[in-house]
């Protein structure tokens, strides 16, 4: 099933201008979430553009990764992965450490949550620098699955994120870009 045609997707996405800092134009999901038509519409595209991968897992990266991962899962009849940030998961967990502008962060899995040979998808809201999703990729490798590509629902095809997940063997999609 697929409504995507009747939606203009990127209408329903709203820029804030110097959103967190000065010089951020933020890409807001929420006025996209709130339209029933459009964040079905998002799902669906989304699921069409997962579906000839045959994904054993859909990977959300936390937080609003999770909001577009857990209905593609469902309408594929995939497991849902959580990527998390550090001190939200209970059990034994792997992670990763990433560079930030300042600073570093980490995200996390639950050890043996994916299993080698498991083939993963990554989804999450929008790919800037590409420096979340590859964490996310290597994490996942490291605990031995394929990730044959990543979703997204903005690409911002500037800041190179895209073209790096290409060069590290990632296929990356998205919806919708803005330059
Ligand atoms: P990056 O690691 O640089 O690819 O950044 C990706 C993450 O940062 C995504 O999960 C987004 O939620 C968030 N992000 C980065 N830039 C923007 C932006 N201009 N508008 C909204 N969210 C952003």
């Amino acid at each position: 099933m697929t409504r995507s045609w009747r939606v203009d997707l990127k209408s329903l996405i709203r820029t804030i201008p110097d959103f967190p800092k000065p010089g951020i134009q933020f890409r807001d999901i929420t006025t996209l979430l709130i339209d029933g038509r459009g964040f079905a519409a998002a799902v669906d595209a989304l699921v069409e553009m997962a579906r000839p991968h045959g994904a054993d897992l859909i990977a959300g990266i936390e937080a609003r990764g999770f909001i577009f991962s857990a209905p593609v899962a469902r309408a594929l009849g995939a497991g849902l992965l959580p990527v998390r940030k550090p001190g939200k998961l209970p059990g034994p967990r792997i992670g990763v450490d990433y560079a930030l502008e300042y600073g570093t962060d980490r995200l996390e899995i639950h050890e043996g949550a994916c299993l080698p040979g498991h083939r993963v998808l990554l989804v999450d809201d929008l790919i800037a620098t590409g420096g979340t999703a590859l964490a996310t990729v290597s994490l996942l490798r490291q605990a031995g699955a394929e990730v044959p590509a990543a979703l997204f629902v903005i690409d911002l095809p500037e800041l190179g994120g895209a073209a790096l997940l290409k060069q590290a063997g990632v296929e990356a999609a998205s919806l919708m870009s803005f330059e």
